[in-house]
C-alpha cells in the first residue's frame, strides 16, 4: 500500500498491479477464475464475463443494475447478462480506497473464498493501491434518506465520519440481538469488519440444496448454524460476527453508489434488498445530498465540532 503519497485519500485509486485468484461459488458451486485489472480514472467498477459473447460481457457495478437480491446482489446488464455475490468483494475495493477496476470473471458468481472480504483485502494489499492524480469525490448527507420494509429499517442521516449502526435480531440462542457502531476511520474497517464471515443455517442449507443452491456453501466459507449454536470447530472470530457481516453487507452493497457515501447509516435487519432500497431512495432525492470533492470534504470535515477527532484520523474509504 502507498502509505506516504501525499494526494491519496483526494484522488482516485487503482491497484498497482493487476491480481489474479480461483474460488468457489458459494450458490453455483462451480470453479470460478478471477483476474482484477487496474483501470482509468473515472471508468469505476466493472465486471466483465469472459463466457459470454464479448459484446455482451461488461455490467457496470452501479446501483442502477441491480436485478435480484434474494439470496446475495445481483447485477445483470441490457443483454440479460448477470453477475452474482458481488457484495463482498466490492465491501473490499471500497474499504480499500480502489475506484476504478477492470474485474474479468470466467463465471457468472463471484466467489466466495472464507465468506468475508478478508482474502480480497490481503490480494489488495499485496497488489498496492495506487493514486491516479485525479480529484475524487463524495456524496455528502444533507439531510436524511429514510426506507421501510416491513419491520425492517434503514436511514441515512448527515455525520461528517463514515458510520455504519447495523441492528439484527435471530431466534438462534448463538446470535440473538446484536448492535454494533463503527466509525469506518483508520484500520477499523481492516480490523474489525473485512474478516466478518456470512453465516447459515443447517436446516436452511438442505431447503436450499433441493433447490440446487448453496452448493458451494460449507464451513470452510460460512458459519454454520445449528439449533445447539455454531457448528464450525474453530468457533466465531468476534462475538458479534453476524452483526459485522450484516455491516460488510451494507458497505459492500451501498458500495454501488456513484461516490462513497459520508453519512452515518443506521440499519435495522438489513439485507441486500434494504439496501438497494436506501440507494434508490437517495438518489431520487438530489436535495438531500450534495456531490463533493475529498477536498472540499476535507474542509467541511475540518469545520466540523469534532474536528481535533477526525483531522487525525484517516477514513477508510481513503486507501492506505
Ligand atoms: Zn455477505
Amino acid at each position: 500500500m502507498v502509505f506516504s503519497d501525499p494526494v491519496i485519500g483526494t484522488s482516485q485509486c487503482t491497484i498497482n498491479e493487476s491480481i489474479h485468484y480461483v474460488g468457489i461459488g458459494l450458490h453455483s458451486g462451480h470453479k470460478v477464475s478471477m483476474n482484477l485489472h487496474p483501470a482509468p480514472p473515472n471508468s469505476g467498477i466493472c465486471f466483465v464475463r469472459n463466457d459470454v459473447e464479448p459484446d455482451q460481457a461488461l455490467i457496470k457495478a452501479s446501483w442502477r443494475n441491480v436485478v435480484d437480491t434474494t439470496l446475495c446482489t445481483v447485477l445483470g446488464n441490457d443483454h440479460g447478462v448477470t453477475i452474482s455475490t458481488v457484495e463482498h468483494l466490492l465491501d473490499a475495493l471500497r474499504g480499500c480506497g480502489v475506484d476504478n477496476l477492470l474485474i474479468e470473471t470466467s463465471s457468472d458468481e463471484i466467489p466466495i473464498l472464507d465468506g468475508s472480504s478478508a482474502p480480497i483485502v490481503n490480494l489488495i494489499k499485496k497488489a498496492g493501491v495506487i493514486s491516479q492524480r485525479v480529484s475524487r469525490y463524495g456524496i455528502w448527507i444533507d439531510s436524511p434518506i429514510e426506507v421501510r420494509q416491513g419491520e425492517r429499517y434503514s436511514i441515512l442521516k448527515p455525520s461528517p465520519v463514515p458510520r455504519i449502526t447495523v441492528e439484527i435480531d435471530f431466534p438462534n440462542a448463538a446470535i440473538g440481538s446484536q448492535s454494533v457502531t463503527v466509525d469506518l476511520l483508520d484500520d477499523v474497517f481492516e480490523t474489525e469488519i473485512a474478516s466478518a464471515r456470512t453465516f447459515g443455517f443447517a436446516n436452511e442449507l438442505e431447503q436450499l440444496r433441493e433447490q440446487g443452491l448453496a452448493l458451494g456453501g460449507s464451513m470452510r466459507n460460512a458459519v454454520l448454524l445449528d439449533d445447539d449454536g455454531v457448528v464450525n470447530p474453530e468457533g466465531l472470530r468476534f462475538a458479534d460476527e453476524f452483526a459485522r457481516h450484516k455491516i460488510l453487507d451494507c458497505i459492500g452493497d451501498l458500495a454501488l453508489a456513484d461516490a462513497p457515501i459520508f453519512g452515518h447509516l443506521h440499519s435495522h435487519k438489513p439485507g441486500h434488498r434494504l439496501n438497494n432500497a436506501l440507494l434508490r431512495e437517495l438518489f431520487a432525492h438530489k436535495d438531500a445530498w450534495t456531490r463533493l470533492s475529498f477536498d472540499e470534504i476535507n474542509r467541511r470535515i475540518a469545520r466540523s465540532e469534532n474536528s481535533f477527532v477526525t483531522q487525525v484520523k484517516k477514513w477508510a474509504w481513503a486507501g492506505r
